[in-house]
């Protein structure tokens, strides 16, 4: 194992630079973490390309990355729940644990989140990363490091189905064919839906998803009208799906969502795109169409890594290309580019498989 501590700083835009950094302190309740691998996320290229996310803007260096597992290399006098050697997926925001929202188990609500490569707060595309114990999952032998790291987006899909109440037999609209249109693809399958439409505008996400099990995918044209568009979704499906989650983010696409939505049913918004955009309320509110965000997850580690155990899911193809964390350079203009099909960038900080 390296004892060197190179590390990935976002310095400002356009400005990722591997530098050294101390090895972490760990409290009481932390444990040291021997970095694996690191997934790249679309915020974290946001990030070095435009500095900011909304409120959240890089106004000092920050180490980036947060889609990730690791393997414990030191425990806090504390920590009861891991031992040196456990090879964990790591839940990138710790919460305050003591305010209202934290109490009524809706932490990822908490004003007060300490969220990895969140602006002011580090990530974790370094070699060794302290995090709390209690936001680390323990990975069964079977499951490895690079399943570990994608917890973080699978937990994304399984809390946008949650949220949207995907169960036996639903018929459920997907907008945006991405690494979070493709988890919660996936985690829809595993919640019991019966039918799944998942809509892109690029044909080669559309056929990874089609590999993955959707039942029909559709290829939206930026042409076509908003009446138009409804109408091939609703001729494609069987009948109109009572779930929609859009993970792209696109006015055009949240609009569809409401439109398509059977009567009485839910759309989940997911995608993060412009601050304001116009929907059709009097449309949704008359026939009760409940509208809901997402914003991360909550609780729901368990249930993602509970479904890759066991099978039930396979995140691995979402990962395209593998990159040595010397070569985060590389990884990332992969990722922003998406050259060569890129979905899942995922960044070794140990030899691949070295953990497995
Ligand atoms: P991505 O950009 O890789 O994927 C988005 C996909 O949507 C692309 O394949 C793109 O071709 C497609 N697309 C674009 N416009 C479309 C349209 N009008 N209709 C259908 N498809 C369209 O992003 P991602 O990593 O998959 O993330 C998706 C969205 O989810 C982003 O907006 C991201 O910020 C957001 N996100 C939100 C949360 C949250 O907590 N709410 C968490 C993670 C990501
Ligand atoms: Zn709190």
């Amino acid at each position: 194992m390296a004892t060197d501590n190179l590390t990935a700083v976002l310095h400002g835009i356009e400005d990722l630079r591997l530098e050294q950094r101390p090895i972490p302190e760990i409290a009481n309740d932390e444990v040291l973490l021997a970095m694996d691998s690191v997934g790249i996320c679309g915020s974290d290229v946001h990030y070095l390309t435009a500095g900011r996310i909304g409120d959240f803007v890089v106004t000092k260096p920050m180490i980036i990355g947060h889609e990730a597992a690791g393997v414990v290399a030191k425990v806090g006098k504390c920590v009861k729940n891991l031992a040196v050697g456990d090879r964990v997926a790591i839940e990138p925001g710790v919460p305050c644990r003591r305010c209202d929202h934290c109490k009524q188990g809706k932490y990822n609500l908490c004003a007060d989140m300490v969220f990895c490569a969140t602006p002011p707060y580090d990530g974790n595309l370094t070699r060794f990363y302290k995090h709390a114990a209690d936001f680390c999952y323990k990975l069964p032998d079977h499951v490895s490091m690079e399943e570990g790291a994608l917890l973080e987006p699978l937990s994304v899909g399984v809390h946008a189905c949650r949220r949207a109440e995907v169960g036996l037999g639903s018929k459920v609209l997907i907008l945006g064919a991405g690494p979070i249109g493709l988890v919660t693809l996936l985690a829809a399958q595993a919640m019991g839906a019966a039918e799944i439409l998942i809509t892109d505008l690029v044909q080669h996400r559309l056929d990874v998803a089609k590999e993955l099990g959707a039942t029909h995918t559709l290829l939206l044209d930026r042409e076509q009208s908003a009446e138009e568009t409804v109408k091939r979704v609703l001729c494609t499906m069987s009948e109109a799906p009572d779930k929609a989650v859009d993970c792209c983010g696109a006015e055009s696409s949240a609009r569809l969502a409401i439109f398509a939505t059977r009567s009485g049913g839910v759309v989940v918004i997911v995608g993060m795109g412009a601050p304001e955009i116009k929907l059709p309320l009097i449309n949704a509110l008359a026939r009760e169409v409940d509208i809901r965000g997402v914003f991360r997850y909550c609780n729901d580690y368990p249930a993602a890594l509970a479904l890759v155990a066991s099978g039930k899911v396979n995140v691995k193809r979402l990962v395209t290309h593998h990159f040595d964390i010397t070569e985060t350079a590389k990884a990332f203009e992969t990722s922003r580019y998406g050259h060569g099909g890129a979905i899942k960038v995922m960044i070794h900080v140990q030899p691949r498989d070295a953990n497995n």
